[in-house]
């Protein structure tokens, strides 16, 4: 776009405008790159098992009617490639939908309650030891299915990037509830934390294709957590493990949900 020159250190009412002009085409820019960026490394992501699936199944076909190790190992990766390409096409949905005007749903939510049913799905799923620690009862107002989605993508990659137990406590201040949920596992360097938030980003792209990441759940977790009004830290040291924390407004405002 054309920059409106004239908007700059002008003080009439037209350089104002010219102003707000500017800005707001520079932001619709910014956006236009973002999304121009995120086409591409989507494209790439749902190439690379897509690839895969094509040379196993070619595979299949010249051997592996007369090789059954070959065809299972085929099978394997064609079924193992499935699955990673429809995680990364449900999450792309998920960030695709306009969150903005995605409207909240408020009820009234049992925050040991809810991190109680959260962590049984994880040791009975997992086999995974999960610490529960804190204050016994805590009210507050905010979306349920959100703030579960969130907790759940904090807490499985606390499960996929450690092998030992994870421990959650929670506490209470002043307005807010503090949930923190620490692993004993692999952790994060300093230089890659502000990093971890930014679609598709992986500390270690090899090392998560074992795991199945796809690099867009923390992606996912930011724009839950602004939406929730929530604050989301991050406190990490490599070979010790890994501590995300959340500070959730007791009240949060949006539609209530009917009560029964
Ligand atoms: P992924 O699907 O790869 O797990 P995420 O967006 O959820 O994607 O996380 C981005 C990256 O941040 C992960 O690939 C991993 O390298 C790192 N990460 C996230 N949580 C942890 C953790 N608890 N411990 C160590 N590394 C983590």
């Amino acid at each position: 776009y054309e920059k409106i020159e004239k908007a700059d250190g002008g003080k009439d009412e037209l350089a104002e405008i010219g102003r707000t002009f500017n800005g707001m085409m520079e932001a619709l820019e910014t956006n236009y790159r973002k999304q121009e960026q995120f086409v591409s490394n989507a494209s790439h992501e749902l190439k690379t098992p897509l690839t895969v699936i094509e040379s196993y199944a070619k595979l299949l076909l010249r051997r592996g009617f007369t090789n059954e190790k070959v065809a299972k190992e085929a099978l394997g990766a064609i079924v193992n490639e499935s699955v990673r390409m429809n995680d990364l096409i449900v999450q792309m949905l998920e960030l695709a939908k306009n969150k903005e005007h995605a409207s909240l749903s408020i009820s009234e939510i049992d925050i040991s309650l809810l991190l109680e049913s959260t962590a049984s799905q994880m040791r009975q799923a997992y086999n995974r030891t999960v610490e529960l620690h804190g204050v016994a009862s805590l009210f507050i107002q905010s979306d349920e299915q959100k703030l579960k989605q969130l907790l759940f993508i904090i807490l499985d990659n606390a499960r996929k990037y450690s092998e030992d137990k994870i421990i959650i406590t929670t506490a209470q201040q002043e307005k807010t509830i503090s949930i923190a949920i620490q692993d004993l596992g692999e952790g994060i360097a300093e230089d890659q934390i502000p990093q971890l938030f930014d679609r598709f980003y992986r500390v270690n792209k090899d090392r998560n294709r074992k795991t199945g990441g796809t690099g867009l759940g923390l992606a996912i977790a930011k724009e839950l957590s602004e939406k929730l009004q929530i604050q989301m830290n991050v406190q990490s040291e490599l070979g010790t493990g890994t501590c995300f924390t959340l500070l959730i407004p007791f009240i949060i405002e949006g539609n209530k949900e009917e009560r029964k």
